[in-house]
């Protein structure tokens, strides 16, 4: 393979091919922009100076390609986040599966990290929602080839063990042993690097790797969505029990709130109302056919109890979690006790919105520890079910992106920002401040 390669330096040849590894020679072939590589003692010809030129730098010794690193984003502490070189993303396992990464988001989720809200560690990668190219794979996959482009599940999973069996790919019993789930660049989820960086490891890849349609790379701001917000809105509908004909109200109209209003009208909901404070948001659920109800002065369920004849919705959906809010101050228990009422007797509601286990930095005490002041007797009276947890994407990225290769979703519609990876901190920063029209920002690190 390494002997088919031309090399781009017209004079040493040599010296190059031995030094660049597999995964590189298979990129070299497709695009001289990956050669950031390539080992040289010295730009040697026309082409090793582009090459200097292109990527700033040439090394002065050769060295081997695993000792090289790439491009990544790494949190260093609260509201600090960093691109910077880091080690090479490698094929550690012989099911891991390498993959290049063309688009990575950032996710509601990351803030909870990116604001130092969780235990999340310093010098971590971050980035859970990834789709790329592969360009390696270990000597145990058998089903994803290289040169594939593949959509990647936030949640990492096994494929074997009780739960994935079950396709409860979010509570994986081997991916974080001792734990139920593993993610990319996740808090308490593992020890994954995430994929706001150039390369990705994926674990188990055969079983983890969703491969993508010929129009892959035409609509990968949609396919992209597939990793977690499009699967994560469905499963906040099939937890609240959305079937068609039904009323549905969704609080949080952040990406996720989006999908799950997306997901509704795809179920067949009769009518979707979707709550939040911020009118760039609500202008967008209303895009998608959604209802907005603008919550700033606290009256969303008596608004969604006006909509629905005095009756309630029949199904509710959480997107927020447990960084809620009202005008400003966090409420943890807000969006739960307003769904409880804003939703109808024996209604269903599903709760994706992260809640944590402890969070000693909340203002509230109960909250301290992980502990919610719900409006049980309420929910008890009416009879109605919650449903909570991490969403098992796998259960549903295949149909989802059927519809997408359909021309029947269009999940990237909620797209507001397209940046490079070394703005990633700036997109970060917006987005956190849920500043105007900074309603989803895509990372393209290939760019
Ligand atoms: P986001 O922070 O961009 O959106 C949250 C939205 O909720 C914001 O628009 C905010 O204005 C709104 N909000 C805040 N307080 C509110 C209140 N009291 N009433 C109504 N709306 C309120 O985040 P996102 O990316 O949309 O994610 C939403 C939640 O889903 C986060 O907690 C995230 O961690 C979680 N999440 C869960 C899973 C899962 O698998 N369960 C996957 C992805 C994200
Ligand atoms: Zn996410």
């Amino acid at each position: 393979m390494l002997r088919d390669w031309k090399s781009p330096c017209e004079n040493i040849p040599v010296l190059h091919t031995q030094t660049v590894s597999k995964r590189r020679s298979t990129l070299l072939e497709k695009s001289n922009a990956d050669v950031r590589v390539l080992v040289q003692p010295f730009p040697c010809c026309r082409a090793c100076l582009l090459l200097v030129f292109r990527h700033g730098r040439h090394f002065d010794d050769p060295v081997r390609f695993e000792e090289i690193s790439m491009k990544a984003l790494v949190y260093e502490g609260p509201r600090k986040v960093v691109v910077k070189e880091m080690p090479d993303a490698k094929v550690e396992r012989p099911t891991d599966v390498l993959v290049k990464i063309t688009t990575t988001n950032i996710c509601g989720s990351d803030l909870h990290m990116y604001e130092g809200r969780t235990d999340m560690e310093t010098g971590r990668i971050l980035g859970h929602e990834n789709l790329g190219i592969v360009v390696e794979v270990g000597a145990g996959v058998e089903r994803i080839k290289v040169g594939d482009r593949v959509c990647l599940p936030f949640n990492i999973g096994c494929g074997f063990c009780k739960n994935c069996e079950r396709g409860l790919t979010g509570f994986c019993l081997t991916a974080n042993p001792g734990m139920a789930g593993a993610a990319y660049g996740f808090a308490g989820m593992g020890p994954y690097s995430g994929g706001q960086a150039e390369y990705l490891r994926v674990p188990f890849g055969d079983f983890n790797c969703l491969v993508l349609p010929p129009d892959a790379e035409e609509k990968e701001n949609d396919y992209v969505m597939l990793s977690d917000i499009f699967p994560t809105g469905y499963h906040a509908t099939v937890l609240a029990g959305v079937e068609p004909g039904d009323s549905v109200v969704i609080y949080g109209a952040g990406p996720v709130g989006l999908m799950a209003a997306l997901s509704a009208s795809i179920k067949g909901a009769s009518k979707v109302m979707v709550v939040d404070s911020h009118p760039d948001r609500l202008k967008l659920a209303e895009k998608i056919g959604a209802i907005p109800v603008n919550d700033s002065d606290g009256s969303s369920a008596e608004q969604i109890l006006e909509m629905t004849g005095g009756e309630g919705a029949d199904r509710g959906c959480e997107c927020v979690g447990y960084q809620c809010s009202c005008k400003g101050h966090e409420v943890p228990n807000l969006t739960m006790n307003n769904l409880i009422k804003a939703v109808r007797p024996t209604g269903g509601i599903g709760v994706v919105g992260v809640f944590v286990a402890e969070d000693p930095q909340a203002e509230d005490k109960l909250a301290k520890k992980g502990q919610l002041a719900l409006d049980f007797g309420q929910l008890w009276m009416k009879g109605q079910h919650i449903a909570t947890g991490q969403a098992n994407v796998k259960a549903y990225n295949r149909k989802l992106r059927d519809l997408i290769a359909a021309g029947k979703a269009r999940p990237s519609q909620i797209i507001s920002h397209e940046l490079p990876l070394d703005k990633a901190a700036q997109g970060y920063k917006h987005f956190d401040e849920r500043e105007e029209g900074w309603t989803k920002v895509v990372l393209k690190p290939a760019a």
